[in-house]
């Protein structure tokens, strides 16, 4: 691998003797290449698998040259509103503007729009009307269906539709962006690509989903929220990929088709992706804008592991990372321990080696391995599970 940061200008391109790129990946954060950015697995994974891939960081979202900074790509544009929600990045829970965004160059905020993924997916297209335009990240994944949008008081339409874009990836995306990768480099049509898991389709043609639950439809859950709970519940109990179902929501004539989930990584599959090589640092070019914030509190951490079996009410996470405990082996993380001492910025202590919420490293139980987790039934609540390995 040519260890460098990704493309992100045209004279980038010409220094790597290219012409054109594979996918352009839009994003709402700088450009950080470490694994604690979401942008920077995704893109480093599609660059070890041969596929060249460039960065938009930031874009100007009132300047549609901004989108076209790196040429329409070969295969698709990947858009995201950064590691986090953008509406969360710019409002209090009070709803009132954050002065700094740990995200951008010196905490300067307003760097990304409100509802980025909408935003950018369709500055996109409107640059390149034909292009293929898949959005990712927490943004997208957790508005795959209609939802409860707390900025609006309201309940919002599925993030596919408003944001014009072909398909959605929910979850963690590694496994689901190599599938898709393959198969539209092998010229299978986005519109085809309805089979592969932890993804979400739209379609006027509800046959093309198989072996479905229905949810309430989308005019039912804006209207009455027993059905907006209905929903939820289904949704809810479909969030393993063992047995969670494809469910459609109908919008009118479209039908908006969420895939089962995808399988969640073995140990193996973990330590691959956290130990590739990245820059493990900011991009250059913010260096006299002050720096990334939010590097400095990542750049001695470690994740350790993914999902949860915590199940707090106030929390989102397993609909996007799921209840099945996925983490690395100790060696991995030994590993990636070790090589901080080379860094002369290190001071000599890490500051956190965990997952998303609590320090879970083993799946809650041997049952689930097989037959998923239990659908109506909570690992700790109201009492820890007998069957819970401690
Ligand atoms: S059997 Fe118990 S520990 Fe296992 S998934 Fe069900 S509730 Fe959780």
């Amino acid at each position: 691998m040519n260890m460098d940061f990704l493309p992100m200008t045209q004279n980038d391109l010409e220094d790597r003797g290219w012409s054109e790129l594979d996918f352009v990946m839009v994003t709402g954060d700088a450009y950080v290449d470490h694994p604690s950015f979401g942008a920077a697995i995704i893109t480093r994974i599609l660059e070890r698998y041969g596929y060249k891939v460039g960065i938009i960081a930031q874009p100007d979202w009132k300047d549609i040259e901004s989108f076209k900074a790196l040429g329409k790509p070969k295969i698709a544009f990947l858009v995201n509103s950064g590691n986090i929600d953008s509406m969360v990045n710019h409002y209090t829970s009070f709803k009132k503007r954050r002065k700094e965004d740990v995200y951008s160059p010196g905490g300067e905020p307003d760097k990304r729009p409100d509802r980025a993924v909408i935003v950018y997916s369709n500055k996109i297209r409107e640059a390149y009307k034909d292009t293929v335009i898949i959005v990712g990240g927490i943004e997208a994944s957790l508005r795959r269906l209609g939802h409860y949008d707390y900025w609006d008081n309201k309940v919002r339409r599925s993030i596919l539709l408003d944001s014009s874009a072909d398909l959605l990836v929910y979850g963690m995306g590694e496994k689901a962006i190599l599938e898709i990768a393959e198969a539209l480099s092998n010229g299978i049509p986005v519109e085809e690509l309805t089979y592969i898991r932890g993804t979400v389709y739209k379609t006027k043609d509800k046959e093309r989903a198989f072996d479905f639950l229905e949810l309430p439809d989308f005019e039912q859950i804006t209207s009455d929220k027993k059905e907006y709970a209905k929903s939820f519940k289904i949704q809810f109990e479909n969030t393993d990929a063992i047995t969670g179902k494809t469910l459609v929501e109908r919008y009118g004539t479209v039908y908006v088709v969420q895939t089962q989930p995808m399988e969640p990584l073995n140990q193996i599959e973990m330590d691959d992706i956290y130990d590739m090589e990245y820059m493990r640092n900011y991009h250059p070019s913010y260096k006299n804008k002050g720096g990334i914030p939010a590097f400095d509190e990542i750049q001695f951490s470690i994740t350790n592991s993914r999902g949860c079996f915590g199940g707090c009410s106030f929390c989102a996470l397993t609909f996007h990372q799921g209840r099945v405990i996925q983490a690395r082996s100790k060696a991995s993380i030994m590993k990636e321990g070790q090589a901080f001492v080379g860094s002369p910025s290190f001071k000599g202590y890490i500051h956190d080696v965990g997952g998303p919420t609590a320090n879970f490293r083993k799946r809650a139980c041997i049952k689930q391995e097989k037959y998923g987790v239990c659908k109506d039934k909570q690992c700790l609540f109201p009492e820890k599970c007998n069957q819970l390995i401690v």
